[in-house]
C-alpha cells in the first residue's frame, strides 16, 4: 500500500510519528508535513511566495519525508504532483491532537489535508483523536491502517473522504465503531478583549459549547459514547434542497429593472 500521509500540527507531532510507525509495516509511506503547526489553517494553500519542501527523517521511520513551509493543502497536492514517485493509494492526515468534529471541520486543517487528497480522486482519511490533553494514538494509528485496508477492499464514491475522531480511550474502554453524521453541534464564541503592555487593545477569539444535547449518530455523540466515529463527508457542498425551493422563486434576470 503507497500512502501519502500529512497533519496540521506539524512534522515534529507525535501523532504524525505514530501514524507513520503504524503504516511502516505495511506499505511504502511517504509524509509530507508542514514544518511547524498550521491547525485550523482550513483549505488554505500558497499561491504568493515560494513553497519549499526538505527532507527529515521521522524518528524510528525509513519512510520518505519531507517538511514544507506550506499548508496541509499544499502538503498533499505538492506530494502528489511532485515529490512523491507515483500516485498515493490512500492520504492520511493526522493524527490530530483534539477532535475534529460540527462544525470545527470547515477550521480543520487536518481535513483539508484529506480534502485535498479527494481532490486528486484519492482515498482519503483525516484522523483525530478526541482529546487535547494527553493523548494516547494507538488505537487511533491501528485503526487508520485497518480503514485503510477496508478503503482499498471496498473502494469509495468519488468525491468522498472520511472523517476519523478517535476516543481518548485505552483499547478495552473503545464501545465500538460508529458510522456518523456531521453534528450541528455550535460553540458560543466570544473575543477576549485585553489591553497590551503597550496599552493597545487586542483580541483573542475563544468560546465553549453549546449547552446543547448531543443527536445520537452523531460525530460529537459517538465520541462521548465512546466510540470510533467515521464520517463520511463530500466535496459537493450544494445543498440540494434549497436549489429545488429556489427554483420556485421565478428569480429572473431584468435588465430594465436595475437601470
Ligand atoms: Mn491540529
Amino acid at each position: 500500500m503507497r500512502v501519502l500521509i500529512t497533519n496540521d500540527d506539524g512534522i515534529a507531532s507525535p501523532g504524525l510519528q505514530a501514524l507513520v510507525g503504524a503504516f511502516d509495516p505495511v506499505g511504502e509511506t511517504f509524509v509530507v508535513a508542514p514544518e511547524r503547526e498550521r491547525s485550523a489553517t482550513g483549505h488554505a494553500i500558497t499561491l504568493h511566495k515560494p513553497l519549499r519542501a526538505h527532507s527529515v527523517a521521522i524518528p524510528g521511520s525509513a519512510a520518505r519525508a519531507w517538511a514544507t513551509n506550506g499548508t496541509p493543502a499544499d502538503c498533499v497536492a505538492l506530494g502528489i504532483i511532485e515529490l512523491l514517485p507515483a500516485k498515493p493509494e490512500v492520504v492520511l492526515s493526522g493524527i490530530n491532537v483534539g477532535p475534529n468534529v460540527a462544525r470545527d471541520l470547515t477550521y480543520s486543517g487536518t481535513v483539508s489535508g484529506a480534502m485535498e487528497g479527494a481532490i486528486f480522486g484519492v482515498p482519503s482519511i483525516a484522523v483525530s483523536v478526541g482529546s487535547f490533553r494527553n493523548p494516547t494514538f494507538s488505537v487511533a494509528a491501528a485503526f487508520a491502517v485497518e480503514l485503510a485496508r477496508a478503503i482499498l477492499l471496498h473502494g469509495l464514491p468519488e468525491d468522498t473522504l472520511l472523517n476519523v475522531n478517535v476516543p481518548n480511550l485505552p483499547p478495552d474502554r473503545i464501545a465500538g465503531v460508529a458510522i456518523t453524521r456531521q453534528s450541528a453541534k455550535r460553540f458560543i464564541s466570544r473575543m477576549e478583549k485585553r489591553v497590551d503592555p503597550r496599552g493597545r487593545t487586542y483580541y483573542w477569539l475563544t468560546g465553549d459549547p453549546s449547552p446543547v444535547e448531543d443527536l445520537e449518530g452523531t460525530d460529537t455523540w459517538a465520541l462521548t459514547h465512546n466510540r470510533i466515529s467515521v464520517t463520511p463527508i463530500t466535496l459537493d457542498m450544494t445543498d440540494d434542497r434549497a436549489a429545488a425551493a429556489m427554483r420556485t422563486w421565478d428569480l429572473a434576470w431584468r435588465p430594465a429593472s436595475g437601470a
